[in-house]
């Protein structure tokens, strides 16, 4: 009975979400970003559940018995729920794994395995999802990232980068960018792992291998600590940024009125020349030279 309530509890706050920051319609085509992990076949499960016009994109990023065991439990979750899945191989688009993309650009540049990581991921997963036509981009990200990356840009000293962040992410729509949206962003990691328990789903819990990013580790351990003592810290923090949000977005606006623009290597939008993602794979293919 508890876990009854729990479940329509959760269902209702996906729902308003949803709703009050007009994220999806049922006639949009929807691609969810999936990792295997517990936030986005949460969400998928949710949003098919819900009658919602729905695909699974995975990355396969071949990082040992982890992506493998994510991309079997993917494939079996979405046969059983009668889901299309499409698959790309990082290895396939890159023409090298991703873990040889990360030390070449280590090697040259001072950055994080999963710095390197998520731009390739972002680059790739957009390029797909535009190929497939689609209308919106459903990310797994919770209240817990969410919280997390707002204060991060805040200790880095510019809170500026968070302009992007928020139930739908980025400051405007461009052509080249496929919508992303978070249906799960008022949804904690705890409650998200008790939703997925009480499923049932088979979900590999356990962290990726190659997860190297220090800072944002440190912050999570951070606000952990705090909401023992001030229960609904992140919460706040994602609250307060939200009415701050558009005196932000006005701001970057302006900073970057004509600045996307296509990369000259690939034709995906850049700010620079070359996007983030050509600059590192240069970096590998010059290692390699
Ligand atoms: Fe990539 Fe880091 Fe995520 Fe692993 S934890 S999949 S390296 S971004």
């Amino acid at each position: 009975m508890a876990d009854k309530k729990y479940l329509e509890d959760f269902e209702k706050k996906i729902k308003d979400t949803i709703r009050d920051y007009h994220l999806l319609s049922k006639t949009d085509k929807i691609i969810v970003a999936c990792s295997g992990g517990k936030d986005s076949i949460a969400i998928l499960y949710l949003l098919n559940h819900l009658g919602y016009n729905v695909s699974a994109l995975i990355l396969d990023l071949e990082i040992g018995n982890w992506s493998k065991k994510n991309l079997k439990n993917t494939q079996i979750f979405c046969k059983t729920h009668n889901i299309e899945l499409h698959r790309i191989s990082a290895k396939k688009e890159l023409g090298y794994s991703i873990e040889h993309l990360m030390s070449c650009v280590k090697a040259k540049k001072a950055v994080e395995n999963c710095t390197v990581c998520g731009v390739i991921k972002r680059w790739l997963i957009n390029r797909k999802a535009r190929e497939l036509g689609a209308d919106k981009l459903v990310t797994g990200h919770n209240l817990d990232d969410e919280a997390q990356n707002i204060f991060m840009n805040i200790l880095k000293g510019n809170p500026s980068l968070s302009a992007g962040l928020g139930p739908k992410s980025g400051i405007e729509a461009q052509e080249l960018f496929v919508q992303r949206v978070k249906p799960l962003y008022f949804c904690t990691d705890a409650e998200l792992r008790k939703y997925t328990e009480i499923m049932g789903f088979n979900i590999l819990y356990s962290k990726c291998p190659l997860s190297s990013a220090v800072f944002r580790r440190g912050i999570k351990n951070c606000l952990d600590n705090f909401e023992k003592d001030y229960p609904d810290v992140k919460r706040n923090i994602v609250r307060k940024y939200l009415k701050t949000k558009p005196a932000l977005v006005k701001a970057q606006k302006s900073k970057e009125k004509g600045n996307i623009k296509r990369c000259s290597i690939c034709g995906e939008p850049a700010r620079a020349e070359v996007c983030k993602a050509c600059e590192f794979r240069k970096i590998a293919v010059d290692t390699n030279e």
